[in-house]
């Protein structure tokens, strides 16, 4: 689905992506591991056409897409989530999901808030859909608590629950475990695998607990050094010669 052909992203003088290249076969759950620094928030920021590439090629399903604007590659179906912005944090949960979907006309939803039958039909159907995903992913008890006052865990859920609210078919999750309790966590680990299995989104997951990368992805990518290290099944990758030279070597 998803085609990464050596890759390049420079700050300055330093190689944060140096030449890696890689595959995201479509329906897929491939975790993105490697120590801290390995390049691969850089490489999901470049994926996702928040930072424009030094060097390289991103492929979709054969369709050139390196260094398209977010928002086309939001219509293509590509995600990458991002943590609840700071202006969201006064909105409710579930208001938080309504903000998502542009109207079928093009306008924003709350631009068009008052103005006719058509747009509160609209606003229904939304809502509906809000609440289906926070029953989904078992958040719908707090459908009407301000987002910045939610916890860590939950606030990961919501933006789960934001690219549910899109047409999404690939989404990149950065660092979902973090800070997140054991328990929320498996909420996360399930949510996950039944997108993936029942509404056939693919997953590109960067994560630091082995537990959760062992549990729900398959391939498991290691970088490190800008580098793509190794590919496998986390069993292959934790026994692979350099990525343990690359985690000690941190
Ligand atoms: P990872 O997600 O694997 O921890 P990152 O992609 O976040 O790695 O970072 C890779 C390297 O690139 C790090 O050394 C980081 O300091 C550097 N880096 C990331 N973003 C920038 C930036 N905007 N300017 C300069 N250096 C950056």
């Amino acid at each position: 689905m998803i085609r990464v052909e050596n890759l390049h992203k420079h700050f300055g003088g330093f190689h944060a992506v140096d030449g890696a290249s890689l595959e995201i076969e479509k329906g897929s759950i491939t975790g993105l591991i490697g120590p801290n620094g390995a390049g691969k928030t850089t490489l999901f920021n470049v994926i996702a056409g928040v930072l424009p590439p030094t060097s390289g090629r991103v492929l979709m399903e054969g369709e050139d897409i390196t260094a398209l604007p977010p928002h086309e590659l939001f219509a293509k179906g590509l995600l990458r989530t991002f943590q609840i912005a700071h202006e969201f944090h006064s909105m409710t949960v579930r208001e938080n999901l309504m903000m998502v979907p542009p109207d079928q006309s093009g306008e924003n939803l709350w631009s068009a808030w008052f103005h006719n039958a058509r747009v509160r039909e609209e606003e229904r159907r939304i809502r509906a859909r809000a609440d289906e995903v926070l029953e989904f992913l078992t958040i719908d008890h707090i459908a009407d608590e301000k987002a910045g006052q939610i916890s860590g865990g939950q606030k990961k859920l919501l933006e789960l629950g934001r690219t549910m609210m899109t047409d999404a078919r690939i989404v990149f999750l950065d660092e979902v475990g973090a800070g997140v309790n054991r328990t929320l966590l498996n909420t996360i680990a399930d949510a996950i695998v039944r997108l993936n299995k029942e509404q056939g989104y693919t997953f590109v997951v960067i994560e630091h607990d082995m537990d959760f990368i062992g549990r729900i992805c398959d391939p498991v990518i290691c970088m490190a050094e800008g580098k793509v290290l190794a590919e496998g099944t986390l069993d292959e990758i934790k026994s692979n010669e350099a990525v343990i030279e690359a985690y000690l070597g941190t």
